[in-house]
């Protein structure tokens, strides 16, 4: 049912646009128990306040 898994995917996009969501995240992403940089994907412990392989960090 590949064309069931591309609309999905579409109703996933206009699903971020309709909640004004840039689709660059603004906070840590998550894996497991741990925080995860969304620039580079990075794995950090849950007191991390900055990204240590790339810099990025939090907005607010
Ligand atoms: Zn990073």
């Amino acid at each position: 049912m590949a064309s069931a898994q591309n609309t999905d995917e579409e109703l996933f996009d206009e699903f971020l646009s309709a909640n004004g969501h840039e689709t660059t995240p603004a906070g840590w992403d998550h894996s497991y128990n741990k925080k995860q940089c969304p620039e580079c994907g990075g794995i950090h412990d849950d007191g991390a306040q900055q990204c240590s392989v790339c810099g990025w960090f939090p907005e607010r």
